[in-house]
């Protein structure tokens, strides 16, 4: 499973982050990043938590 973030829409509120840190973070410039290492450490249903929180249909599962 992979994760790609729309940094278009993308407007770093967080929920994603509070959702699954573990995935995604915040950098010091506010950009979200993604650790596709982790992806495959947290369970399925987490993730789809996680990219259903964003208020901005700014994630997106792929793969
Ligand atoms: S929830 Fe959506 S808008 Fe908020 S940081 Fe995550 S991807 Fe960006």
């Amino acid at each position: 499973m992979a994760i790609e973030v729309d940094r278009n829409l993308c407007e770093a509120n967080g929920l994603c982050v509070a959702a699954v840190p573990e995935v995604f973070e915040l950098d010091s410039d506010e950009e979200l990043v993604i650790h596709e290492a982790a992806v495959d450490t947290v369970s399925a249903e987490r993730i789809k938590v996680a990219v259903a929180s964003c208020p901005r249909y700014a994630l997106r599962v792929t793969g």
